[in-house]
C-alpha cells in the first residue's frame, strides 16, 4: 500500500515536474528538476552557470563530484516552500519561515533554489554555485570542510563569484566592489577568529570573501583546495599552514578587509 501511494506520488511529481536526469558526470549523477512554473530563460541561466561550476573544478583542480547530487529549482517563494516541505519533510510553517529567509538550501545531497524574481536572478545563480562549492569540500575533505566556517564560507563566496564572472553573468571584480561596498558602511567588521564557528555576525560572509580573495591574491585558486584536501588528515591549522604557507592564528591576527 505504501508503495503504491508512493510510486502514484512520484508518477504525479513528474507530470508536474521536468525531470532531468543528466548522464553519469565524472562519477556522481546530477538530477536538475526544474520546477513547473520555472521559464525557460530562468533554466538555461541555471544550467549554464551549474556547467560552470563542473568545468571550473575540472580545470582548475582535476575533480569532478563523485556523489550523485539533486538540484530542484523553484519560480517563486510559493514552490520554494512546497520544495523545502517535499523535500526535506518540514512542517509548512518550518518550511515557510526557511522560505522567506533563504533563496537556496542544500541538505545532504539535496540543492533547492528558489529562481523567482529576474531583477535578483544573478544573486540567485551566485547562492546556486555557493551550494555547490559546499559540495566539493564535503567530498574533498571527507566531511571535514566546516571545521573553520569563515574559510568554509569565504571560499564558497570567492568561488561562486569567479564563476558568475567567468561565465560572463558579471563583470570582473564586481563582487569583490559589492563585499567592500557592504563594509564600507560597516563601523566594523567580525575579526576572522570569531568567526570560527558561527556566521551569525553582521557582515560575518563579506568580511570571509575578502578574506579568501587575499589568499587567492598569494597563492591562486589551486591552493583552496589544497586546504581541503589537506583537513582529510591534519588539523586545521596545520591544513592551512601546508595550504597556504603562513600560520592561520598569524593571518587571522593580521588581515584588514582594506
Ligand atoms: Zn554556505
Amino acid at each position: 500500500m505504501k508503495t503504491k501511494s508512493l510510486l502514484l506520488n512520484l508518477a504525479v511529481c513528474f507530470l508536474l515536474l521536468n525531470v532531468c536526469i543528466s548522464p553519469p558526470a565524472f562519477g556522481g549523477r546530477i538530477d536538475l528538476i526544474v520546477g513547473h512554473g520555472v521559464d525557460k530563460e530562468a533554466e538555461a541561466q541555471a544550467r549554464a552557470t551549474v556547467d560552470g561550476v563542473f568545468n571550473f573544478f575540472q580545470k582548475t583542480y582535476g575533480i569532478g563530484l563523485q556523489k550523485d547530487i539533486r538540484i530542484n529549482l523553484s519560480c517563486d517563494k510559493h514552490s520554494y516552500k512546497k520544495a523545502i516541505m517535499s523535500e526535506y519533510g518540514r512542517s509548512e510553517a518550518s518550511a515557510a519561515r526557511t522560505a522567506n529567509r533563504s533563496v537556496g538550501l542544500q541538505l545532504g545531497g539535496t540543492l533547492l533554489v528558489d529562481l523567482g524574481d529576474s531583477s535578483r536572478r544573478n544573486f540567485k545563480l551566485f547562492t546556486l554555485c555557493h551550494e555547490i562549492v559546499h559540495f566539493y569540500q564535503a567530498q574533498e575533505s571527507q566531511d571535514k570542510h566546516g571545521s573553520i566556517d569563515w574559510i568554509c564560507e569565504g571560499v564558497a563566496e570567492v568561488l561562486a563569484a569567479h564563476i558568475m564572472e567567468t561565465v560572463g553573468k558579471q563583470s570582473p571584480g564586481y563582487w569583490k566592489e559589492y563585499w567592500r561596498e557592504g563594509l564600507k558602511d560597516a563601523r566594523d567588521w567580525p575579526r576572522l577568529e570569531n568567526l570560527h564557528s558561527s556566521m551569525g555576525a553582521p557582515f560575518a560572509y563579506d568580511t570571509s570573501a575578502l578574506a579568501v580573495l587575499t589568499l587567492v591574491e598569494w597563492r591562486g585558486y589551486p591552493a583552496l583546495f589544497a586546504y581541503f584536501r589537506n583537513l582529510k588528515n591534519s588539523s586545521p591549522e596545520d591544513a592551512f599552514y601546508r595550504a597556504f604557507g603562513t600560520r592561520l592564528s598569524d593571518f587571522e591576527k593580521q588581515f584588514k578587509p582594506f
